[in-house]
């Protein structure tokens, strides 16, 4: 057998991990991402403390002119060359186990610890029931379970319809198409009454699914929100006014419209 076929065989899990080629650079024996890779891609940059778009020391113009539902956002990485590939290898290949490779880069990504640890509960953005079934796991409850697997609640925010995948959206398009599609579910409105919360996505582009989110934990009282990320476009925030949940006016419509989780 020759390295290359050991290394195939490495990549399709024959054997323990541990034991593997980095997933960017395919140096073996290494670490699933290797450090070199780290110590070369993700580099930590200024980012704006409050939506984490790279350039900015401060609060960036976007920010300071209309903050956010949550109060800071921590990135690793700009979703970039290698990083939008193993985005996407965790996103679309059903490979899971590639969610502890990006988690261990998003924990040594500054600040990131520190809010983990603070936090009372660490919530994944939450997929529709639709998308859940079509993809076999969420992405973001991965993550979450790798980065604090003692505080991750699973099923704390809900997504109350089905939306069609964002990225095949127009940008101005996403928003109309999320308003009003998360809710914290009932069970869990108490327990994050005045607790500070870590939210997990994957990818940040415009915000607008944070701020949803966020949105509607401000909802049930939540105290302090930290949006944690494993890569973010350079995309500025939307003006957050324009993200308005329906919750707010309607909760009665909402509640009812919930399932069991
Ligand atoms: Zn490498
Ligand atoms: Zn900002």
């Amino acid at each position: 057998m020759g390295l290359f076929d050991l290394a195939a065989l490495i990549q399709r899990g024959a054997f323990p991990r541990g034991l593997s080629v980095c997933s960017i650079c395919q140096a073996w024996p290494a670490q699933a991402i290797c450090s070199a890779c780290i110590e070369r891609f993700a580099q930590p940059l200024a980012r704006c403390p409050i939506c984490a778009l790279p350039g900015f020391a401060h609060p960036c113009p976007s920010c300071c002119a209309s903050p956010p539902a949550w109060d800071q956002a921590l990135c690793a990485v700009d979703y970039s060359f290698p990083w939008d590939a193993c985005v996407a290898r965790l996103k679309f290949t059903g490979d899971s186990a590639s969610a502890a490779d990006l988690a261990h880069v998003m924990q040594h990504a500054p600040g990131v610890e520190p809010a983990l640890e603070w936090a009372d509960a660490v919530l994944p953005m939450p997929l529709s029931r639709e998308r859940l079934r079509e993809r076999g796991f969420n992405q973001a409850l991965e993550l979450a379970r790798h980065l604090s697997p003692g505080k991750t609640i699973r099923d704390a925010l809900l997504r109350i319809r089905h939306t069609p995948t964002q990225a095949s959206l127009p940008r101005a398009e996403r928003l109309g198409n999320l308003i009003g599609t998360m809710v914290v579910h009932p069970a869990h409105a108490n327990a994050l009454h005045r607790r500070r919360v870590v939210l997990i996505d994957d990818v940040m582009t415009t915000g607008s699914s944070l701020q949803t989110a966020a949105l509607a934990l401000r909802q049930v009282g939540v105290q302090h929100i930290t949006a944690v990320v494993f890569a973010r476009t350079d995309t500025p925030p939307l003006a957050p006014d324009t993200v308005r949940s329906s919750v707010a006016d309607n909760p009665h419509h909402v509640s009812h419209r919930l399932g069991s989780p």
